[in-house]
């Protein structure tokens, strides 16, 4: 059965025609502060841990360097603050040649900070201040209009205040720009926001396991339950979903028919920012050969090479590193 999701409005999509294909990253940037640990400690305990490190992190930019050195040509819309941090944070991008002119400072704020804790089985557990991630308006965003305008795939996660996503989504759509949504972090408690259709009328979501529960309400565990969850999210507004289940690989609904996409097997030893490789890969596959199902092999390849190494931006991918584990399924 074909369902037809409510408020669903055919829009036409321009073809995609730059060479490389132009990816607008809309989110977050962080500092990372990760702490390497036995466990992810519960509430109430303390535990030592080896080692700290600072690195460049936040969703959005995660996204933007895995966009790069998959081979698109990225820019960054987002803030930094006026601190130490923000100097480090903008040069880092830049040497991945994202495009930084707008990526702004806020005067007196913080930079972002997440606080993320990696254990020895490659989970982690991540807690973010938001600093002048928060502060990012829909002002920014039609200042940056035309180059959203004038981009193949505009790339969004929730990092950022709601509204800003939505005003640059607003844009997009006027412009038949393709929509990726990575629906990260998904708040614990649905705020009315989550309601908004406006928030799903997106050519892609990509949740994890744990994002498409929460955004469904139910159970995301089984394959049956993974497949309504994508119908349900289809039924809210997106036009296609890819449910992304960490080692177990990837579900594609189209609207018509699902199919799964089967991983490529690595020794995980630290998953933090697979899902980060897999949006920045399938954004410029997609934009690259307009074939959805082998953008998410191809985005499977890429979350399975972050898997296998540690770190968030180092654990990103090259394009001929992935294309060479990708290979090995054609
Ligand atoms: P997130 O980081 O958002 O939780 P996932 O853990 O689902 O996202 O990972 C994103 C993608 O990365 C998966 O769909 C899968 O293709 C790949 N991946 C993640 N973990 C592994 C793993 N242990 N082995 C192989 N591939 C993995």
């Amino acid at each position: 059965m074909v369902l037809v999701p409510r408020g669903y409005k055919v829009r036409p999509v321009k073809k995609m025609t730059h060479s490389p294909p132009r990816i607008v990253v809309l989110g977050s940037i962080n500092l990372d502060l990760v702490i390497r640990c036995a466990s992810i400690p519960r509430p109430g305990e303390t535990l030592l841990a080896a080692a700290a490190a600072e690195v460049c992190g936040g969703k959005g930019a995660n996204q933007a360097v895995a966009a790069a050195r998959a081979g698109g040509s990225v820019t960054m819309i987002g803030r930094v603050g006026d601190d130490a941090f923000a100097g480090r944070l903008v040069a880092n991008l830049e040497r991945e040649n994202i495009d930084c002119q707008w990526v702004r400072t806020t005067s007196q704020c913080a930079s972002g900070l997440a606080i993320v804790s990696v254990a020895q089985t490659g989970e982690n557990a991540i807690t973010v201040v938001s600093g002048a991630n928060a502060r990012l308006s829909a002002a920014d965003v039609a200042a940056a209009q035309d180059v959203i305008a004038a981009a193949d795939v505009l790339l969004v996660q929730w990092e950022v205040p709601l509204d800003t996503v939505l005003a640059a989504m607003k844009i997009a759509h006027a412009a038949g720009v393709r929509i990726i949504l990575d629906p990260a972090p998904t708040p614990k408690q649905r705020p009315a926001a989550l309601f908004d259709a406006a928030l799903f009328d997106v050519d892609l979501i990509c949740p994890n396991e744990s994002e498409a529960a929460a955004l469904t309400g139910s159970a995301v565990e089984t394959p049956e339950q993974i497949e309504a969850a994508a119908a349900a999210l289809h039924h809210k507004g997106a036009r296609q979903v890819a449910i992304t289940v960490g080692r177990r690989g990837a579900m594609l609904w189209t609207g018509e028919k699902s199919a799964w996409v089967e991983p490529f097997s690595v020794t995980a030893v630290d998953t933090t920012a697979a899902g980060d490789a897999f949006a920045g890969a399938l954004a410029v596959f997609w934009a690259e050969q307009d074939d959805l199902l082998e953008a998410v092999r191809f985005a499977n390849a890429a979350g399975a090479l972050a898997a296998s190494r540690r770190g968030a931006q180092p654990s990103l991918g090259a394009r001929g590193e992935i294309e060479t584990l990708w290979k090995t399924k054609k």
